[in-house]
């Protein structure tokens, strides 16, 4: 198979997409990001590299951080975590308040903003560095020791970062954070402004392809953990529109309001697709078009 020839038919047929979304603006430097923008890359088992667009331009990597924030958290402390979040599809918006207080501070599952923070809560306890750790991490993976925050959306976040610190400090009086409240949103507002490119995403979540193997060969996740979030990204990795997604497109994926999608393809490799425009849910538009054309082209879906 011609995989670029593939790769550039997809961003042709799918960029247009963007035009029926809108791109977020609720974090206002994300607002300026232009809707044009669309990038797809591929990064095989094998080594084998390849993109199309945009594929090498850094953006905000926003929740897709979180595939890797559980990846870190359950190579170190197990099963211990879900005492302290779920793993069910919340069927609920990513930032809802009022599903955090019915369920008594549990969030839903890990990659709902609530759940990330207590991700993150547990990170920073077990490393004492919960962005330095996942940074390092990203870095190693992707191979670009330029991986870093964007110091201009991460005060943005901070600053309309009101949500988010509603449902922390819910949380916390419920007693399911171990950190002080603003510690443990400073790390997540950083971590969501993370800058990466299509190329790099793809190359760093290889071990999720890989049955929890690093790039150097070294396991950080058993086969079954590895299993593991795979299955929570395919159930609830695009939140409330994971079902849709499921349907469409067949792969474990993760979303960000960025605009990126990294999408698992096990034992092959990994997509990450980024296009700024969303959907209602919080999706790229653009994003799940090509990845849905992907695996219709390919047939390589888990199904
Ligand atoms: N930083 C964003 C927020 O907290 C992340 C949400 C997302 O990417 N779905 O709302």
């Amino acid at each position: 198979m011609d995989l670029q020839a593939l790769l550039d038919d997809l961003a042709v047929e799918a960029a247009p997409l963007a035009a029926q979304g809108k791109v977020a603006d609720y974090i206002p430097a994300l607002a300026s990001v232009p809707a044009t923008r669309f990038g797809l890359a591929l990064a095989t088992m094998e080594g084998g590299l390849f993109g199309t667009g945009d594929w090498r331009t850094p953006f905000s990597i926003q929740s897709v951080s979180k595939a890797f924030s559980l990846a870190l958290v359950l190579a170190r402390d197990g099963e211990a975590l879900w005492q302290r979040v779920g793993r069910e599809p919340s069927g609920n918006p990513f930032n809802s308040l009022v599903q955090l207080e019915y369920e008594k501070g549990i969030p839903r599952n890990p990659f709902i903003n609530a759940g990330a923070l207590v991700l993150i809560d547990r990170l920073l306890t077990l490393t004492g560095d919960s962005l330095g750790t996942l940074r390092d991490f990203l870095r190693a993976e992707s191979g670009n020791a330029a991986v870093e925050v964007d110091p201009e959306v991460a005060v943005s976040e901070a600053s309309h970062g009101h949500r988010n610190a509603a449902l922390a400090h819910f949380m916390a009086s419920c007693g399911n954070l171990e950190n002080p409240v603003d510690q443990v949103l400073d790390h997540y507002f950083r971590q969501c402004s993370l800058a990466m490119s299509c190329a790099d995403l793809a190359k760093a979540g290889l071990f999720l392809a890989n049955h929890g193997l690093r790039a150097d060969g070294s396991r950080l996740l058993s086969r079954s953990e590895s299993k593991r979030i795979n299955s929570i990204m395919l159930t609830c990795g695009t939140y409330d529109a994971a079902g849709d997604f499921a349907y469409r497109v067949g792969l474990p994926g993760k979303s960000g309001v960025g605009g990126g999608i990294l999408a698992v393809l096990p034992e092959r490799g990994v997509l990450c697709v980024w296009s700024p425009a969303l959907d209602p849910h919080g999706n790229s538009i653009a994003g799940v078009e090509a990845l849905d054309r992907f695996t219709t082209r390919t047939g390589w879906s888990v199904f």
